[in-house]
């Protein structure tokens, strides 16, 4: 993507409401825009790194048995009567039709997959079954201030899994813990697995946290034995009860959650297989939520320093950022221009991400200021002094290590990721 061709220029202000660092980065970077309170658009950049997140998690989810489906948004108020939290469901958003019906805009799936599986499901030999969904969320969250992290639309990943037993269900919750914790190392996060509170139906179920001034939730940690709880579903733990380290309190945001809810759904929905003995017995399932836009942000959150976001190779928007510096002289202007639009071609033909900042219009010093503040991993310089050295310089954004490489081994040093 050549930058002169990038409507969306970076900001040097941010509106005073927003507060989260995550959310003051991504909008002076444009990553995103906010179209209102706890509402973002997503632009090109924000949008590429969506996307990517969403790719990983796609893969760790088929790669444990997970198949995509796309479920519908606007829900029937009759679904969430049926389970009772059409009126128990506080942030549920209802709207009416201009024929009088109600609708729910899904603030999550267990009372759309579990009427749905029913056309599927008759017999122990169509279990187990794990289906997973990408798209939004809607909540009618209280105003807070944690930009992105927070959102009353949201882009989530929920995946379901149906079970003849507790016993199975057991056996690929464990499974999906595995499999979560791939999705956030990818994410180059560090993420907590915490206790919380499992609902009326299990003692547990798992958040996974990770540390941010941002967050929203305090947890009990453990550094002796790595134990960790959620303050909320916690008495006052001052040792730690596996193995009475004294616990210290830690900040967090919750990036992804799973969940046991046995036969709560099944038995809302009259959910039954016909198991190996003949007789009708209700389906056990589980549930498991990553927070996809969420994820954008607590990744900015944690990947950052006082000139801009540092991205993660995996998720980052490109991998290289190649800029060309103007010279005041003429002729020289033109052999850096020549260079970078050699350098650019090479990339693209080779299938590097690269976004290529080839403005005219804008100063050198605000190019590396741009550069820094997206934080893409490398940073390629085509200038008047690497020219004269007949150089490129390469620089890594997260240690700031530069390297003036040869013109000629750009083939052998610049490669796909
Ligand atoms: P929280 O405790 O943060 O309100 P939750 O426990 O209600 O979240 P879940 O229903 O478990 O959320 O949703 C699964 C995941 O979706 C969460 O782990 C979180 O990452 C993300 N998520 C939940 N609510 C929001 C929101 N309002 N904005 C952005 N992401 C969200
Ligand atoms: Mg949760």
């Amino acid at each position: 993507m050549r930058e002169s061709k990038f409507y969306f220029k970076t900001r040097k202000e941010v509106s005073k409401e927003e507060v989260a660092v995550s959310a003051c980065l991504l909008i002076r970077a444009n990553f995103i825009e906010k179209l209102t309170s706890g509402v973002y658009n997503f632009l090109p950049l924000g949008f590429k790194v969506i996307k990517k997140i969403e790719g990983i998690v796609r893969d760790e989810m088929e790669a444990i048995g997970g198949q995509e489906i796309l479920m519908a948004l606007l829900n029937p108020k009759s679904n969430w009567k049926q389970t009772n939290r059409w009126d128990t469901f506080k942030a549920l958003f209802k709207v009416q039709s201009r024929y009088g019906q109600w609708f729910a805009l899904a603030p999550t799936h267990e009372e759309i997959i579990t009427p749905m599986v029913k056309n599927f499901i008759f017999s122990y030999k169509d279990l187990p079954l794990y289906l997973f969904h990408i798209s939004d969320k809607f909540r009618d969250e209280p105003r807070s201030k944690s930009g992105i992290l927070r959102g009353k639309e949201f882009i989530m990943k929920d995946l379901y899994s149906f079970h003849t037993d507790e016993k199975d269900l057991e056996k690929y919750y464990e499974k999906v813990k595995k499999a979560y914790k791939r999705v956030f190392k990818r994410c180059g996060l560090k993420a907590f697995v915490v206790e919380a509170s499992g609902g009326s139906f299990s003692r547990f179920s798992h958040e996974f946290q990770v540390i941010t001034p941002a967050g929203e939730d305090l947890f009990y940690y453990c550094s002796s034995c790595k134990f960790c709880r959620n303050k909320e579903i916690a008495e006052n733990i001052k040792k730690c009860p596996e193995c009475g380290h004294t616990v210290e309190m830690l900040k967090g945001s919750e990036v992804g959650n799973i969940f046991k809810l046995k036969d709560k759904y099944s038995n809302a929905f009259d959910l039954k297989f016909r198991d190996k003995d003949g007789k009708n017995k209700n389906v056990m399932m589980g549930c498991y939520g990553i927070g996809i836009s969420r994820l954008l942000g607590v990744i900015a959150e944690a990947n950052y320093d006082k000139d801009g976001m540092i991205w993660p190779e995996e998720v980052a928007p490109f991998i290289y950022h190649l800029l060309s510096l103007s010279s005041g002289d003429a002729k020289m202007n033109k052999i850096i221009k020549k260079q970078a639009d050699l350098f650019y071609t090479k990339m693209l033909e080779k299938g590097i991400e690269v976004l290529y900042d080839d403005r005219e219009d804008v100063s050198n010093g605000e190019k590396l200021v741009d550069a820094d503040l997206l934080g893409l991993p490398y940073r390629i310089v085509v200038s008047e002094k690497t020219i004269k050295n007949n150089k490129f310089e390469l620089r890594e954004r997260r240690n700031r290590k530069v390297k003036l490489i040869k013109l000629s081994d750009f083939d052998k040093t610049v490669k796909s990721k």
